[in-house]
């Protein structure tokens, strides 16, 4: 389909006449240029002999010229473009009289005189039968505009099938065309069938005329051909189809001029408005920036919507009457055909694709690629591969293809047609898209518990730090402290564990070290993570892998000692389990304690904001009570009001609250502080087993060992464990500092030393049971 914006071809054309008046109308030898003088109408009784001069340049002027040329000049190309699928229209405007019907249809008594109509009639008859390689069909209508309604000039001819039926509207084809519902389209195969539709057309128009009284020149005529062309040589070709609009229009004199009256006025005025809107379409046509153009104004421009600035060849055959007295009409013509002038459409062939065709087409071209493909696969020594689509039980076994490969169990999938890659990708894709949701899941479950073992640590702190009298003890202050020779790097610990947990683990790994960041400094992380868990009841870190109680025995077989940090995992769950669940017991008592502590702080505060509020209240009452003068009893004692009584009372109230409260907060406090004292002892008693434990597992050679264990030398100063476990809170004090000074020897002192107590301990309590 091609389409190239073309101009809207505009001729004019003179009526002879013996008063042809040639001092005002001057025709140019280019034969394009009219040149018109005029004396300036009177205006308000001042005479204007003031003369002017217009000039207008159009595609042609045809003064003199025969019927035979003006349609070769006017209407050949247009009719040619028709029989290869353009649309067409060809309009005759201008004043009564001026030539438009002789013109268009011509004189129907005179061959020679005859109109465009009758000639393109013949050329597309003659076209039809030259073209062999083309079938054509040949439709006419002839539509009629009178006072804005729609006539159908061939109603009375029965042969004709009607564009759907019922009453003649105006409608707007998807495709942006314009077709007239109702309206009888007759077939023709030949001039003279289609010649009987025109004069019986021209008849009915005359007929009407006169029962009616109405006056041919005051409608609007537009006869149609439809064409419709389809290829006899290519039977899958696109088939086309036009519309050559052969349109008379009604006289454009003003009204003014005819001086009608009654129903001719009544007419004038229709058709006036009529041409008046066309006049409109066609200056928003013509300028670009518009975007609506009103067609729909009158059916006069609504039935030519496609042909004023749609994909038609347009061509306006502008009829002057060239007297002297008609000169104002002739300058309006010309006006009116110089704007048409700039009117551009975009022709463009109408095709169509027979549905049924396509399809047809299609598959004879499926069938053609699946030959040519079973050839390639022959070609290339392959298996015939099956072209049709995959049915359930093949998506299935690829589906489970998927899931093995995936799993690890299957190691590569072969490739045996594009259907089977494309179901493979919807496979992965499906695979992906619920591992996304598993590990989304996953990620919120852990994120809310996260966050709110982090805000209730977090809210108790904040409680402990808003506490009014004397501070005491909080989480974080717990924790100082407890990350002794622990430090082990997390990442080595999450390698440790199996691949297959490894998404999970990370996640969980990182939620844990967003905990860690906001309890305390990096060098105690690790434990402090751990013992966060242990915090935190919903986090138990059933992740951490720890390793099985059978496991022990056969690390104090390996050689090189394993790091402290899993050691001490390993210890927690083993020997040092009962009191890991002492301290965990501890820990959550105490924690219960404190968030006792900030409930209650945060009541005292308030139950302090309630009596201020109503001390200040109650002395904005004395005051006011002061200032009105002081009401007295019988015996001279002050008479308070009834509000301030009420204050009074409610403040008394308030205060007796405030200390009751302040009491338990005291009582709550000492707990805390109990609690903290119970979970530390219970953290060194932990960590000092252990460091015992992990070095008569693996550091001590089974010598030192022995030596120890027959009664070595006890370093001066040091107290046994156990002492330590049961010193009182002063005792407490002097072995965290004898603690420090063994770390300060070296990392491995205080387990060392530990190691040592331990083993002259158990001598002593060994000799003790044998004396
Ligand atoms: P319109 O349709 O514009 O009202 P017509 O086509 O009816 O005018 O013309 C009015 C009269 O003028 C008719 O009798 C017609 O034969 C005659 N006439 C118009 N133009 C020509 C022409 N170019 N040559 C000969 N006669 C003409
Ligand atoms: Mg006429």
């Amino acid at each position: 389909m091609s389409a190239h914006s073309s101009e809207v071809k505009v001729f004019v054309r003179t009526r002879p006449t013996a008063c042809f008046a040639q001092d005002l109308i001057e025709y140019l030898p280019d034969k394009q240029t009219v040149n018109v003088r005029h004396r300036r109408e009177s205006r308000k009784g001042v005479v204007n002999n003031q003369m002017s001069s217009w000039s207008f340049k159009l595609d042609g002027v045809m003064h003199n010229m025969s019927q035979e040329e003006v349609y070769q000049s006017v209407a050949h190309s247009v009719v040619l473009r028709a029989l290869e699928g353009y649309n067409g229209t060809i309009m005759c405007f201008g004043q009564t009289g001026a030539g438009k019907t002789y013109t268009m249809t011509g004189a129907t008594e005179s061959y020679q005189q005859r109109g465009i109509i009758p000639r393109a009639l013949q050329e597309v008859f003659y076209e039809v039968e030259q073209r062999v390689d083309h079938t054509f069909s040949v439709f006419l209508s002839f539509l009629e505009i009178y006072n804005e309604t729609l006539v159908d000039l061939l109603a009375s001819i029965k042969r004709g099938r009607a564009v759907q039926g019922g009453a003649l509207t105006i409608v707007e084809d998807p495709g942006g065309g314009v077709s007239v519902k109702g309206l009888t389209l007759h077939p023709v195969h030949n001039e003279e069938e289609a010649f009987n539709l025109l004069f019986e057309g021209e008849m009915n128009r005359i007929i009407g005329e006169h029962a009616l009284n109405k006056n041919s020149s005051r409608s609007h005529c537009i006869f149609t051909i439809h064409i419709e062309s389809r290829s006899r040589t290519l039977s899958d070709a696109p088939y086309v189809t036009s519309k050559l609009n052969l349109v008379d229009l009604a006289g454009s004199e003003r009204l003014s001029k005819t001086g009608s009256e009654g129903q001719v006025q009544r007419e004038a005025l229709y058709i006036n408005r009529s041409l008046s809107f066309l006049e409109q379409a066609i200056i928003a046509l013509t300028d670009r920036r518009r975007e609506h153009v009103p067609f729909r104004q009158s059916k006069l421009t609504h039935s030519l919507k496609d042909s004023l600035g749609g994909n038609c060849n347009t061509v306006l055959v502008a009829n002057i009457y060239g007297e002297a007295a008609q000169i104002e009409e002739t300058l309006s013509t010309l006006r009116f055909a110089t704007r048409m002038k700039c009117v551009r459409t975009q022709p463009s062939i109408n095709e169509h694709i027979d549905p049924a065709l396509q399809v047809r087409r299609l598959q004879k071209e499926i069938q053609l690629l699946k030959q040519e493909l079973s050839l390639h696969d022959t070609l290339a020594n392959r298996a015939v591969v099956p072209n049709e689509s995959l049915s359930d039980r093949q998506v299935d076994e690829i589906k489970s293809q998927v899931q093995r490969y995936l799993a690890g169990t299957l190691d590569e999938i072969m490739i045996v047609s594009i259907r089977q890659i494309q179901e493979m990708f919807t496979q992965f894709k499906k695979a992906v898209q619920e591992q996304e949701q598993k590990v989304k899941e996953q990620l919120s479950q852990k994120y809310s518990l996260v966050e709110k073992s982090e805000n209730s640590i977090q809210s108790s702190t904040a409680a402990a730090a808003k506490e009014p009298v004397g501070a005491v003890g909080s989480v974080g202050e717990v924790e100082s402290g407890f990350g002794l020779g622990l430090a082990a790097p997390s990442q080595k610990h999450t390698q440790a564990s199996s691949p297959n947990k490894s998404k999970g683990k990370k996640i969980k790994e990182n939620s844990r070290k967003d905990v860690a960041q906001t309890s305390g400094p990096a060098e105690g992380v690790t434990v402090n993570q751990r013992e966060t868990d242990a915090l935190t009841p919903n986090c138990e870190p059933e992740d951490l892998e720890a390793p099985p109680v059978d496991q022990e025995e056969h690390k104090k077989k390996i050689d090189s000692p394993p790091c402290k940090f899993e050691a001490f995992e390993d210890f927690k769950l083993g020997r040092g389990s009962e009191i890991n669940r002492i301290l965990k017991e501890n820990k959550s008592v105490l924690l219960e304690r404190m968030d006792q502590l900030h409930k209650l702080t945060q009541a005292i505060n308030s139950c302090k904001r309630d009596i201020d509020h109503m001390s200040s209240e109650l002395q904005l009452c004395r005051e006011q009570r002061q200032s009105q003068g002081q009401f007295v009893g019988e015996k001279g004692e002050p008479v308070l009001e009834e509000a301030e009584l009420i204050l009074l009372v409610g403040l008394r109230e308030k205060k007796d609250q405030y200390r009751q409260s302040y009491e338990e907060l005291l009582s709550t406090k000492a707990e805390v502080r109990y609690c903290q004292h119970l979970v530390d002892q219970c953290r060194i008693r932990l960590l000092t087993e252990f460091e015992s434990w992990y070095n008569e597992s693996f550091l001590l050679p089974e010598e030192v060992q022995t030596i120890f264990s027959e009664g070595g030398p006890i370093r001066p100063g040091l107290i046994p464990v156990d002492k330590a476990l049961n010193l009182e809170a002063d005792e407490q004090e002097q072995f965290q500092r004898l603690r420090t000074e063994l770390l300060a020897e070296g990392p491995s002192a205080v387990s060392f030393y530990n190691a040592h107590n331990r083993t002259v301990q158990r001598r002593q309590q060994a000799n003790s049971s044998q004396s």
